[in-house]
């Protein structure tokens, strides 16, 4: 049987690695069936994902916003077909820190077309669950320089953000198989966990939670 494939989607600092490392460990412990793949995008496996890296830590912000679109989704596709489809299915459970709706929000900020950005994903395996952390760009950026982490990229402005934050609202109803359930993430961390298992309950993801 195919496995569950979620999405963690949101801004940095919304608190996206957090939840995964929670779940994933609650979905491990769960059940001796369960095989738990945490993956991120932009990967470091491809040629593209290890450009778009280099590019994302360029704090001048001098690259097109359409050589980052078609890196990420040559990167993007080299991830699902080496990480993403195999565990998929070998029935194991793929959580995903970002996927194609960080493409498409963040892409579209830096004034893509949001059609030919869709267009160009069509095909691609959808996520049983994309879960959307939302949280104003203030209070994530505020997370992060608590957490003295030093991990800005140059998407890391607050307008930017807020146009990314909006592009992420409209796309949940916008892609409706993407399955988008939208998460509350200026509450606690045990509140949003709770949370989490709410939604994956009622989706009736697993048939044990
Ligand atoms: P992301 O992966 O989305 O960038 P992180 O999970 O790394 O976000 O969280 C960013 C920072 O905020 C970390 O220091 C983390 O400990 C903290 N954090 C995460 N979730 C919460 C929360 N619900 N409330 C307060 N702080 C949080």
């Amino acid at each position: 049987m195919r496995g569950k494939f979620i999405v963690f989607e949101g801004i940095d600092g919304c608190g996206k690695s957090t939840q995964i490392n929670i779940l994933s460990r609650f979905l491990f412990d769960l059940s001796k069936k369960n095989h738990v793949l945490i993956t991120r995008e932009p990967t470091l496996q491809s040629e593209q994902g290890i450009q778009l890296n280099k590019l994302l830590k360029n704090q001048t912000g001098l690259a097109e916003s359409e050589v980052f679109l078609n890196l990420f989704v040559g990167d993007r596709r080299h991830h699902i077909e080496n990480l993403i489809n195999p565990t998929l299915e070998y029935g194991g459970i793929v959580i995903c820190d970002r996927y194609i709706l960080s493409t498409l929000a963040y892409q579209q900020a830096q004034g893509q077309n949001l059609n030919n950005m869709i267009a160009k994903h069509r095909g691609l395996p959808v996520p049983d669950l994309t879960l959307l952390f939302d949280i104003s760009p203030e209070h994530a950026m505020q997370r992060i320089d608590d957490s003295g982490r030093d991990q800005k990229t140059l998407f890391e402005k607050i307008e930017f953000l807020k146009k990314v934050r909006l592009n992420y609202l409209e796309l949940s109803e916008r892609l409706p198989e993407h399955k988008v359930r939208i998460i509350d993430a200026s509450r606690s961390i045990e509140e949003i966990h709770k949370k989490i298992l709410e939604v994956i309950k009622k989706e009736r993801l697993f048939e044990d939670i």
